[in-house]
């Protein structure tokens, strides 16, 4: 189903949730099943992230084809800016139209490791706005895009930018936007008040990364520019080499912070599953 449609028609908060494509057989057989086991929740739509560099092209193609195939389930393809010109990137776009996958979600990506900064292919796109403008173009897909409440890491003028950028990725079709993930309900609800106040009428659908393993969010957060409050820290660093104590503390927190997004309104919770079904079904039982 089209995301548009599936925004339109929740009548409660949806639940989504994104993958990696594996490397190896036994990463996809680990994924195939985290996905049978994710059915129970009824997600509204899986995506499916794009490696650095398209190293994934390949891969992420055959992950979509075969959720839209296999399990009914409604994919995201995501895609990227990254190693690609706009005929590459256009060609792909017609395999998925032809394939009958009608969801994108356009970013810019991030530059593939051993590389300093993100730099744009010639004759390729330097932002999402591009890609998004493009995907509208190229065919009739609704458009996902990204949101940083915090800030993009990159962003010159901060929060302030990355919601003029926003309301670009509006304009140019975005239907919704994921945010990156964030463990201070407030500043989301202070971006998204903002966010209003500039004219962005497109659902915020956070981004929720339960803590299953303490040592690896920390290291993840100083590089995309999500702060880890006080209080996590606290109560995460006498338990951190428990990895059965701060899984089940990430799941009780995670599950709060869940419960008070949904008491405020947000159209939806979108789990950055890390391949993991365990947390976000724990989660989702108790919403
Ligand atoms: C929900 C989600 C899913 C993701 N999935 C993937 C994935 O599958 N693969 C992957 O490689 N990465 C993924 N990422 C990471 C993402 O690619 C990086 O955060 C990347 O650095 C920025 O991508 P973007 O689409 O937000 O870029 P943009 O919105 O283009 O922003 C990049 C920078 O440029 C600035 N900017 C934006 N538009 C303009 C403009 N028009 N003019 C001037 N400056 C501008 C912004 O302020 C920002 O600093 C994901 C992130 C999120 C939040």
């Amino acid at each position: 189903m089209r995301l548009s449609n599936i925004l339109s028609n929740a009548d409660k908060p949806l639940i989504s949730c994104e993958f990696f494509p594996p490397k190896t057989d036994k990463g996809e057989e680990n994924l195939w099943r985290c996905l049978h086991e994710l059915q129970t929740i009824n997600p509204a739509y899986v995506s499916v992230t794009y490696g650095a560099g398209g190293t994934t092209q390949e891969r992420t193609k055959r992950i979509v084809l075969g959720i839209k195939e296999k399990t009914g389930l409604s994919p995201v393809a995501h895609l990227t800016c990254v190693g690609s010109t706009s005929q590459q990137l256009g060609e792909l776009l017609d395999e998925y139209a032809q394939a009958g996958i009608e969801n994108i979600l356009a970013l810019r990506g991030d530059a593939p490791e051993g590389q300093d900064g993100f730099e744009a292919t010639t004759g390729g796109f330097s932002y999402a706005t591009d890609l998004i403008d493009f995907v509208h173009e190229r065919g009739d897909f609704s458009i996902a895009c990204a949101t940083y409440p915090e800030g993009h890491p990159e962003s010159k003028g901060g929060v302030a930018d990355d919601i003029r950028y926003l309301k670009m990725k509006q304009d140019n079709g975005a239907v919704c936007a994921v945010t990156q993930y964030f463990f201070d309900n407030d500043t989301f609800f202070r971006f998204r008040d903002a966010a209003s106040k500039a004219g962005v009428t497109i659902p915020l659908i956070p981004g929720m990364m339960p803590i299953l393993n303490y040592e690896q969010i920390v290291r993840f957060s100083a590089m995309c520019g999500a702060s880890v409050p006080a209080f996590m820290h606290e109560k995460m660093q006498p338990i951190q080499s428990d990895l059965d104590a701060v899984k089940a503390l990430g799941i009780e927190l995670a599950t709060k912070q869940c419960q008070a997004l949904i008491a405020d309104n947000v159209a939806g919770l979108h789990f950055y599953t890390l391949n993991k079904s365990e947390a976000t079904i724990a989660i989702a039982k108790e919403l």
